[in-house]
């Protein structure tokens, strides 16, 4: 039995992946809807954390905080069957850390797996796994893993793999945060943002915003990309934190958090980071949308 916490816009579709691919599940969310959503796809709700972790032997957990994940690792600690706990949540090294030590002190080996790749890599089976802590529990967790998308193994050490994930998301927020500032600069000047997307994936300005982000929820402003906002902030404040606590200079960064600081207080944490446009569009007054002319 496989033990799966938070359906959320990850965990949901990485569960049903792997019900989908014959797991026995069983699955906490206190959002009631989602745990009966899944029963759908066959898994059993139980109803904590806790529950999860008396009848799983390894238990999966995608959490969009940090005080979220450590809660849930103190009750996983407490269960009578769990023997490996994989946290694909994204909390930075240090609560990667403490997590791994309150688990080891109940003898639970701890992996922390964050991921990259969005719900539609969550969907297809495509994300990328980055993985840290005892190698013999990577081997254990790699099969159930391979289901979600392709893990790579970082180091041993506790919370490396969220270091490179804080890594990953920097550059993500940052090729966000300019291909939005950069697209408003061209609407402004009168190209068509249609064309502008076109030109820049044919040529040495493509990113994974130009490519997917931009067509996919901001050209057709349905704004629906799968990643809040107020996650975003989160992975941004991680690695200005580690970025700081190594004692370096982040002049990037730093201007890249002031933009994402912004989207948060203009559109919310709610929002889909998509919106991070909205907050250049409007100091601009223009909008990066559908097509304007015919070609
Ligand atoms: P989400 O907010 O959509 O889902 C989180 C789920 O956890 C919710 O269903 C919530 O009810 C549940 N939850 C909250 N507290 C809980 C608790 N104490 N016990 C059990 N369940 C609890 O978040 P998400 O977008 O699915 O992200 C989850 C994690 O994955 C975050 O750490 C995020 O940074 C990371 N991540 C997200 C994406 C993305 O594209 N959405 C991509 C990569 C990584």
């Amino acid at each position: 039995m496989i033990g799966f916490i938070g359906l959320g816009n990850m965990g949901f579709p990485m569960a049903n992946r792997l019900a989908a691919a014959g797991r026995e599940l069983v699955v906490y969310d206190p959002r009631v809807e989602v745990v009966q959503q899944a029963a759908a796809f066959g898994a059993h709700g139980a109803s904590s954390s806790r529950a999860v972790a008396d009848r799983a032997e390894i238990v999966l957990a995608s959490l969009p905080s940090l005080q979220a994940s450590a809660a849930v690792a103190a009750e996983v600690t407490n269960g009578a069957k769990v023997a490996v706990f994989v946290d694909l949540s994204t909390v930075g090294s240090a609560a990667a850390q403490r997590n791994h030590a309150t688990l080891a002190a109940g003898g639970i080996a701890a992996l922390d797996a964050p991921v990259s790749g969005g719900v539609g890599g969550a969907q297809q089976g495509g994300l990328a796994i980055m993985v840290s802590g005892p190698r013999a529990a990577f081997d254990t967790a790699k099969a159930l893993l391979e289901e979600l998308g392709r893990p790579i193994f970082v180091d041993e050490k506790p919370g490396a793999a969220q270091t490179m994930k804080l890594v990953n998301n920097l550059m993500a927020a940052t090729t966000l945060a300019a291909t939005a500032e950069v697209m408003v600069m061209g609407v402004k000047a009168g190209l068509d943002p249609q064309v502008m997307i076109e030109v820049l994936n044919a040529g040495s300005g493509g990113t994974h915003a130009s490519r997917d982000k931009f067509p996919k929820a901001v050209l057709p402003r349905t704004f629906d990309y799968g990643f809040a906002t107020g996650l975003m902030v989160k992975d941004v404040r991680l690695y200005l934190d580690e970025a700081q606590t190594l004692g370096l200079p982040r002049p990037i960064a730093d201007a890249v958090a002031g933009l994402w600081e912004s989207t948060l207080r203009e559109q919310g944490p709610e929002s889909d980071f998509t919106s991070v446009v909205k907050v250049l569009e409007e100091a601009a007054g223009v909008t990066v949308g559908a097509i304007r002319r015919s070609r």
